[in-house]
């Protein structure tokens, strides 16, 4: 940390801006070295936008004309003296100034170096510095407003309550076993099972968001089935056609598919093509089921689509088998050409979902099937309007380990064990909480928590 570091802060491509961030003890020297301030102002003060140039010295080259702005650390993003050059957001200009700036005694910043540097300097802690990439890769408004209640500390707070609570336990079995001749209210097994019970709900409260929150930072992976012609491509139509947010293309799992997620009541949904089911022909056939196994096995949710107004075929009871235990939503479809298959009937074949009629072709169905996949994700445990979730795989972890900890500890106090053995749970789940916010935490694990953001963060 004894460096400077800089990067480019602004995405890839042309914009009409482009910043260069600079951190650290030389920050502003370096500026002095790069920049010909214009006007009438002529000395760089904290905080104040200064107009000028971006000039080479050593090759009498003018770089670009930008705004330039020196922070005084420690009330910064890093904690540290910061600099942002603005330049006109050409890549051509970014790489020079870039350049010059680490030509200067600058470091190249690693992804996410500034965002470790204000969290090493104590500024953020470490749930909160997660925050930030959540922020920065929420796809729906509802994943920002959880990241950013997180960047501000809802979590925080609630894990340094439970923390808090068992440093109580603590405090009060160390007293009892340092002195237990003294005249301290003596801890009676009747009490410290009360208090870790009480400890062990506010952890399981927690966990009980967990699985919303997952999905609700991640999504949920949605697979439609169904022979040809049954209205895949229509529902897929019609979800889109009503949420009309493609919120972004990204490459799938596997390297020829490109998935598309979309934002359904703000979770972000990833509808898995299922494009290998509709081939007919008898060769590709095989080949199409295991695509389409393929796509069941990786969804979270899967909507089966069968023509409600024929019989059903062997193609259909093929399509059958594969989705036993899983969570489904079975559609009739086609229910304006007559009813031929009963809710009841279809129903009775599947203990694992619901069954409903739809005319995908009128869109009639649709709000059912959005209804359907938002009780999924909030289970009934959460609300929409609920900020405090966990969401974060590593946190999730080790609320489960802490969870543990605390049900070995109350086994042992249920039989009357030494203090000094459940000190020893309680201890560690105090240690595990500590490294959700990163009070007692590896390097290893720093590094790999700030690995995942991107360049110039
Ligand atoms: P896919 O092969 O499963 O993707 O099916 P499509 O969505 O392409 O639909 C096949 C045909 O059925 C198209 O001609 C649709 O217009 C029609 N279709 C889809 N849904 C309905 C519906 O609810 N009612 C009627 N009458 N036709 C439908």
């Amino acid at each position: 940390m004894e460096d400077t570091i800089a990067a480019i802060a602004t995405a890839y491509g042309e914009g009409g801006i482009g910043i260069i961030r600079i951190s650290g003890e030389n920050a502003l020297p370096i500026l002095k070295e790069v920049f010909e301030m214009q006007g009438t102002q002529n000395e760089i003060i904290s905080r104040r936008m200064n107009y000028g140039k971006i000039v080479d010295r050593d090759r009498n080259q003018l770089i670009d004309e930008v705004l330039a702005i020196y922070m005084k650390g420690p009330k910064t993003y890093t904690a540290e003296d910061v600099v942002e050059i603005n330049c006109h957001g050409s890549m051509v200009s970014l790489r020079k100034t870039l350049a010059l700036v680490l030509r200067k005694g600058a470091r190249l910043a690693e992804p996410g170096e500034f965002t470790k540097r204000a969290f090493l300097n104590g500024r953020l802690d470490l749930s909160q510095a997660e925050a930030v990439i959540d922020m920065i890769q929420a796809k729906t408004d509802r994943g920002f407003d959880v990241a950013i209640s997180q960047l501000e500390g809802v979590l925080s707070e609630r894990i340094a309550e439970i923390r808090k609570a068992l440093l109580d336990l603590l405090v009060e079995i160390t007293v009892n076993i340092d002195y237990p001749d003294e005249d301290i209210e003596i801890m009676t097994y009747e009490k410290l099972k009360k208090n870790t019970v009480l400890i062990g709900d506010m952890i399981e409260k927690l966990l009980s968001t967990a699985d919303t929150g997952r999905m609700i930072r991640e999504g949920i992976r949605v697979a439609i089935v169904g022979k040809p012609n049954v209205g895949k491509s229509s529902l897929m139509n019609g979800l889109l056609r009503e949420t009309r947010a493609i919120v972004t293309e990204i490459p799938g799992t596997t390297r020829d598919t490109i998935e598309e997620v979309i934002s359904i009541r703000n979770i972000p949904v990833y509808l898995i093509d299922t494009a290998g089911i509709r081939e007919t022909s008898d060769k590709v056939e095989q080949l199409g089921i295991e695509k389409s196994k393929q796509a069941l096995n990786q969804a979270d949710f899967i909507i089966l689509i069968l023509d409600g107004s024929s019989p059903l075929t062997r193609e259909d009871e093929e399509i059958m088998q594969h989705l036993n235990d899983r969570k489904l939503l079975v559609l009739l479809n086609k229910n304006d050409l007559g009813q031929e298959l009963t809710i009841e009937e279809i129903q009775n074949r599947f203990t694992n979902g619901s069954v409903i009629e739809t005319s995908l072709i009128k869109g009639d169905g649709i709000e059912e099937i959005e209804d359907t996949i938002e009780s999924l994700v909030y289970q009934g445990k959460v609300t929409q309007q609920e900020s405090l979730m966990v969401n974060n795989v590593r946190h999730i972890e080790l609320l489960k380990q802490a969870e543990d900890s605390i049900s070995d500890a109350l086994q042992m106090i249920e039989k009357r064990e030494a203090l000094d053995f459940i000190e020893i749970d309680i201890n560690h789940a105090y240690e595990l909480l500590g490294e959700i916010i990163g009070e007692t935490v590896s390097d290893d694990i720093i590094n790999e928590v700030f690995a995942r953001f991107c360049l110039g963060k």
